[in-house]
């Protein structure tokens, strides 16, 4: 007997029969004499309608009432979802992440699972009990409610699957498993029916919310099987594992991520110090940020341009305005109409020519460059988010057609 994680997000939820689907994949699993834990997510669009519905309340509620309200939408799906399995003539016990051992730090909003007490969870499953928990949510030591950011119910569900030791933590979504790039948006896209947990990180940091990427480092740092498949069609997924069979494939997927902004700081004294003066106050403040760069100084100044998630846009731009005048900056300037747009795969680490096959794809295709990160596995590009859609398809066809 063995013991199966598996986890269904808000579209194999949301109605009546979505949730009987999800609750015969559950107890199919369970006949065939497994301990299996279901980990759901609120139902569709709630955590959206949440987010709406405070803000028509008070524009800037704090985080941690917040995560009391967005906490609820799990809760309404585990109850559901159960109910549906004590129809069918299961035994079945939902818990909230609380009651399942979350506990987390203090972050509302983004908060890190620091361990998962597994008693309640081993107790249920010595009873025979299938159990449902909601994802996406803990508590801190205070015992205040706390959720892990948004697509978190992915994290909950691979760290239970590594307190536990589980076989195989399975995540069940509204596509067939990992593509070459979004395939609603790639029609072209391609099915991988493997993919490393590094190159899986990159995909899902650089915006592809197939997988929350902080259930790809988890499953990688504990070893956890992970496969990611469909919750509307019975057939094999997409494996994510440490080291997938040789294949030739040179890069394993295109991303974008619209969250994102560019700012940059016009006229910065050209003399040494600055950079860290900029960075290490932003660094204060808990910013965190990615692409930068800096031009050559001319006359004496110099341009530097980072970018940072929208979310902390205005933080990052209130901390400039505190220093810019006594570091003798000229001006601050913000860009939202920016997307990444990414190219991740071990591959590229072997083969000359990857990073100019992108650039030409992209020039092709008229789209400007304004900023290009690299690192071993991955290559980045900022561009205007009107072409962001565009660049994606050009780039996912100059290395897959
Ligand atoms: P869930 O509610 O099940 O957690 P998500 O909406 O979070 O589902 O993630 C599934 C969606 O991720 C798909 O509908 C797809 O549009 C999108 N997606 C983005 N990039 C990829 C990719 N490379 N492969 C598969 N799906 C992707
Ligand atoms: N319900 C949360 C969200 O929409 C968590 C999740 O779906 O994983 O982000
Ligand atoms: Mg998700």
């Amino acid at each position: 007997m063995g013991i199966v994680v598996q986890k269904f997000g808000g579209t194999s939820v949301r109605d009546k029969e979505r949730l009987f689907n999800v609750a015969r994949i559950i107890t199919e699993t369970y006949e065939q004499s497994n301990s299996v834990v279901a980990v759901v997510s609120a139902q569709g669009d709630t955590t959206d309608d949440l987010i709406e519905k405070a803000a028509e309340i008070n524009p800037s509620p704090s985080k941690r009432e917040m995560d009391v309200l967005l906490s609820t939408g799990e809760q309404i799906s585990i109850s559901l979802l159960a109910m549906a399995i004590e129809a069918m003539g299961y035994p079945v016990k939902s818990l909230t992440g609380w009651q399942a051992g979350f506990f987390t730090d203090s972050n509302c909003g983004s908060a890190r699972i620091h361990r998962v007490d597994t008693e309640r969870l081993e107790n249920e499953l010595g009873k025979n009990n299938i159990v449902i928990v909601a994802g996406f949510q803990g508590i801190n030591k205070y015992d205040d409610i706390t959720t892990l950011g948004r697509g978190g119910s992915d994290t909950s569900a691979v760290a239970i699957a590594a307190a536990l030791k589980a076989d195989v933590c399975q995540i069940f979504t509204d596509v067939d498993g990992v593509y070459t790039a979004d395939p609603r948006i790639v029609r072209n896209a391609k099915r991988l029916d493997e993919i490393t947990y590094d190159e899986m990180i990159e995909l899902a940091t650089l915006g592809a919310q197939v997988l929350h990427n902080r259930s790809v480092e988890l499953a990688k740092k504990y070893n956890v099987e992970l496969e990611v498949l469909s919750s509307l069609e019975r057939k094999p997924g997409t494996k994510v594992k440490e080291v997938v069979k040789v294949e030739k494939m040179l890069i394993k997927g295109v991303a974008k991520d619209d969250d994102v902004c560019r700012i940059s700081a016009i006229g910065v004294p050209d003399v040494p110090g600055m950079a860290f003066k900029l960075f290490s106050m932003l660094a204060a403040r808990k910013i965190n940020v990615d692409i930068i760069l800096q031009s050559i100084g001319r006359d004496g100044t110099k341009d530097i341009s980072f970018t940072v998630a929208l979310s902390q846009k205005q933080l990052a731009l209130d901390a400039l305005k505190d220093i810019c005048s006594s570091m003798g900056v000229q001006e601050i300037v913000c860009d939202d109409d920016v997307s990444k747009v990414s190219i991740v795969g071990a591959g590229m680490q072997t083969n000359s020519g990857v990073a100019s096959r992108m650039f030409e794809a992209l020039g092709e295709a008229n789209i400007n460059i304004q900023m290009i990160s690299t690192s071993e596995i991955k290559i980045s590009v900022l561009i205007e988010r009107a072409d962001s859609k565009r660049a994606l398809s050009a780039i996912h066809d100059a290395f897959f057609d």
